[in-house]
């Protein structure tokens, strides 16, 4: 451990709740691995504006994540917003470099690089989204970004949503974007689709355990999935995926993703990713 002394750096996570947050496991474990002077915590706020201001005073205080409910409500007291962040709509990245507080998202270039990792090149492939909420945004804008796809359909069971971020997509990239419903036209779009995201809760631990949004008879061996739900780490949906054959990305991945980029940010390190990863595993237990 590193004494905590006049030079540390702080670095933390807000919102509300954060009590069940990995963020100071993720964050911590890598500081000491790499022999950092730099301490995480997690701090449970409702004055958004009172805690950006007290910020701003404080350049030792290096970096914030930004979690639920304050991913929008950081954005009108930021002093700059990255590019991504602002077609995405959303923040989950302070960088507070000495009072100058610049806002990003490392969601869905933290997804990007969980594919990478495993080895899977989204280059002309046609990806297929099931659900239409903050996750899927974040990702759906770094794949159009970043990934030149052939061309992504999202699927959900609340047309006005589906069809809301469809519009966005589409006035912000050039990527092919088709949508429908869930209910009624899974069947169809999962076989004429190479990668399946799950970015419905379905599955987790606290809503729908046990249940996968796929039936397992719609898995081909050729079929990438990636599931966002990380707890448990290995949902019915990636169980039997793996059983069908097929390529799998796990939400842990895109969780230690965006946890590495922040540092990578905050720090000038390089993350270590496996410490994140074990740290990830130490504190689910
Ligand atoms: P969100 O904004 O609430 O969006 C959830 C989406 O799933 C909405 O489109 C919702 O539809 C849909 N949905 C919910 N229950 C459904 C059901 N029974 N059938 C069909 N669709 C359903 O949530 P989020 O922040 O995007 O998070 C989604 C999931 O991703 C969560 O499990 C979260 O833990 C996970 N996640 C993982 C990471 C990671 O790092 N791995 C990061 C962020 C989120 P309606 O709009 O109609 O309700």
């Amino acid at each position: 451990m590193i004494p905590i002394d006049a030079h540390t750096r702080l670095c933390a996570v807000i919102g509300r709740p954060v009590g069940h947050s990995l963020s100071p496991a993720i964050h911590n474990a890598a500081f000491a691995e790499l022999g950092l002077n730099y301490a995480y915590l997690a701090f449970e706020i409702e004055d958004v504006a009172g805690f950006l201001m007290g910020l701003r005073s404080m350049p030792s205080f290096r970096g914030v994540s930004v979690t639920i409910p304050h991913k929008l409500a950081v954005i009108p007291h930021l002093d700059e917003l990255e590019p991504m962040a602002g077609k995405v709509g959303s923040v989950n990245t302070i960088t507070n470099d000495n009072g100058r507080l610049i806002g990003t998202t490392t969601d869905g270039p933290g997804a990007l690089r969980a594919f990478a990792r495993a080895g899977i090149d989204l280059a002309g492939k046609r990806v297929l989204f099931l659900g239409a909420g903050g996750a899927v945004r974040a990702v759906a804008f770094a794949m159009t970004d970043q990934s030149n796809l052939d061309c992504m359909t999202l699927l959900g069971r609340s047309r006005a949503k589906v069809e809301a971020l469809a519009a966005d997509l589409r006035s912000k990239t050039s990527c092919s974007i088709n949508t429908g419903d869930i209910g009624s036209e899974l069947d169809a779009e999962m076989a004429d689709h190479d990668v399946i995201v799950n970015g419905t809760p379905i599955g987790m631990a606290t809503a729908g355990a046990g249940e996968s949004p796929v039936p397992a008879q719609l898995l081909r061996p050729d079929h990438v999935v990636f599931d966002m739900v990380y707890k448990p780490h290995e949902t019915r949906l990636i169980r039997k995926a793996n059983a069908a054959g097929c390529r799998v990305v796990y939400g842990i991945e895109m969780l230690i993703g965006q946890a590495a980029l922040q540092f990578e940010r905050w720090t000038g390190h390089g993350a270590p990713i496996d410490v994140m990863r074990a740290a990830v595993n130490r504190a689910s237990t």
